[in-house]
């Protein structure tokens, strides 16, 4: 069936981006966004991924005008204060497009991610072959007068960015109906009309954006979520503002019932304690952090959630992208990474003139499955820290929290089987936290690289120092973050 008509239920971020998506790549469509007036978007997911940046970039929207708009400032990495060994502290640098550069040395070691390998096996950090690290730590910004020299990710105010993609939209020919959904009638198809409180709206197809009220896909056509409490059991936020220090990466700050999030815009930081709500109420939180802050915080959000994902989020007519699709935790900074991977995901296997679209359905729900398991993967990596100070880290030790597709990968790493799935996160996004937690034999992965070349060590080595000094080289000229700042003041 030919799909001429749209419908987008949510104004927030997913459903601005979905919409200007849509217009972009199918131009002829007509398409209608609702959104409850007296329900703002949220207020969090301050951080985003590579893949939210490269959405923007398709979207032609002029990324130097959202900057200045959204409050938005560099990012160039994680650090995860406390998170290693003896409460240790490890970076996860961006692994930017300047990796091009040692994947052709790779070639030269075999082309097994030998290299990376090696590097593991000799206690060599991964993170110092990025340029991402070398900065950050600088408190440098990839930006060099005249352009940059890899391309950061951001961290920006979430209300500005959802307002921000809503002014883009209606610019461009989006219909907007400010009304609140109540039901809907259903026919052969899935979703017939949408009902709201003073009209109706007909569509052949359906997004569902409603965020965590997942009015479509989860309360009309009873879809089914998959439940992860298992594997993260920190949920429930409280957030407060406070200044900025104009850092150019996250701060993951582990703390005695979850972890803490500090993370600099261009005028304000956003901050949040990610706690375990089976033990502490969003009170005790308070009193924790303001007691490790030696301070009074002022609360902007306080939220809690169940941590599940849909099983298959396009069903019938409806696909849900966005909160509506399900949530995790906040680590990893995920949301606008899982609304790109999706919108792009559909743009390869949707059509609105598709006669039928079982096949496109089928082939996206499968590839999105991969994304979350990816993300279930990564996310859950990080509890692997073997911490059993307090109960929430103890909790984290049990055989039960660990997905078995991370403890399969595990495995393989620990043998020298290295692969990138190439879904949600890198290989070398994994390896920085498997070498930050040691949670690899030195000696094996060292002996799968011995059959090569009996100087492997001296040649990884070599190699490492090479690279460093290319890093240093590439980011002379990059500019401070206080010189950044003032660019847009
Ligand atoms: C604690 C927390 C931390 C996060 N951290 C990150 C992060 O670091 N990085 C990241 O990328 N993402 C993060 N996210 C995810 C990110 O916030 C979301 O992916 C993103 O903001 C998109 O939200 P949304 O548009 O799906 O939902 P919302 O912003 O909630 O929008 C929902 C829309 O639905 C509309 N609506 C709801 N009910 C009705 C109704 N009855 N009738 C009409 N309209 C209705 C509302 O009006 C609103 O416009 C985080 C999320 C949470 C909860």
């Amino acid at each position: 069936m030919d799909v001429k008509r749209v419908a987008i239920l949510g104004g927030g971020t997913s459903g601005w981006l979905s919409a200007i998506f849509f217009k972009k790549v199918w131009p002829g469509l007509d398409i209608t966004v609702i959104e409850d007036p007296k329900l703002p978007p949220i207020i969090a997911g301050e951080s985003c991924t590579a893949p939210f940046v490269d959405l923007i970039d398709f979207l032609g929207v002029d990324i130097y005008d959202w900057i200045r708009k959204v409050d938005a400032f560099p990012k160039l990495g994680g650090k995860f204060v406390g998170w290693g060994p003896d409460n240790s502290t490890f970076t996860q640098p961006l692994f930017s497009s300047y990796r091009n550069r040692w994947d052709y040395y790779n070639t030269e070691f075999g082309n097994d991610n030998n290299l990376l390998k090696g590097m593991l096996a000799f206690d060599l950090p991964l993170k110092d072959i990025t340029v991402s690290n070398y900065l950050l730590d600088k408190k440098m910004t990839p930006f060099t007068k005249d352009g940059h020299v890899v391309r950061p990710m951001y961290h920006f105010d979430s209300r500005k960015n959802a307002e921000y993609f809503k002014n883009v939209g209606l610019n461009l020919d989006i219909k907007l109906v400010l009304s609140k959904y109540k039901s809907c009638t259903k026919n052969h198809a899935g979703i017939e009309k949408l009902i709201l409180e003073d009209q109706e709206v007909n569509a052949d197809f359906f997004i569902d954006c409603s965020g965590f009220n997942q009015l479509l896909l989860r309360k009309e056509l009873n879809a089914t979520f998959t439940n992860y409490s298992n594997f993260f059991t920190a949920t429930g936020v409280i957030a407060w503002w406070d200044e900025s220090e104009l850092k150019p990466y996250s701060n993951m700050i582990a703390m005695d019932y979850g972890w803490r999030f500090n993370i600099d815009l261009q005028s304000r930081s956003g901050n949040g304690y990610v706690y375990d709500t089976n033990l502490l109420t969003a009170d005790q939180a308070k009193n924790e952090v303001e007691t490790k802050l030696g301070k009074t915080v002022e609360l902007v959000a306080n939220a809690k959630w169940t941590p599940e994902m849909l099983l298959e989020p396009w069903q019938q007519n409806v696909i849900a992208i966005g909160l509506s699709s399900g949530f995790l935790e906040p680590l990893g900074s995920g949301g606008h990474t899982m609304i790109a991977m999706m919108l792009k995901l559909l743009s390869e296997m949707w059509n609105p003139c598709l006669e039928t679209q079982v096949a496109a359905k089928k082939n996206f729900n499968t590839s999105y499955e991969k994304i979350v398991n990816d993300t279930v993967d990564f996310i859950s990596l990080h509890y692997r820290n073997g911490r059993n100070d307090t109960e929430f880290w103890r909790k984290h030790l049990s055989p039960k929290s660990i997905p078995i597709s991370l403890k399969e990968k595990l495995e393989h790493y620990r043998h020298g089987n290295f692969y990138d799935d190439g879904t949600a996160y890198s290989l070398e996004n994994y390896c920085v936290v498997v070498q930050a937690y040691n949670l690899f034999d030195k000696k094996l992965l060292a002996k799968s690289l011995y059959h090569k070349d009996t100087n492997v060590k001296e040649k990884v080595t070599e190699e490492f120092n090479q690279l460093k000094k290319e890093i240093e080289y590439i980011s002379r000229d990059c500019i401070s973050t206080l010189d950044w700042k003032k660019l847009y003041d």
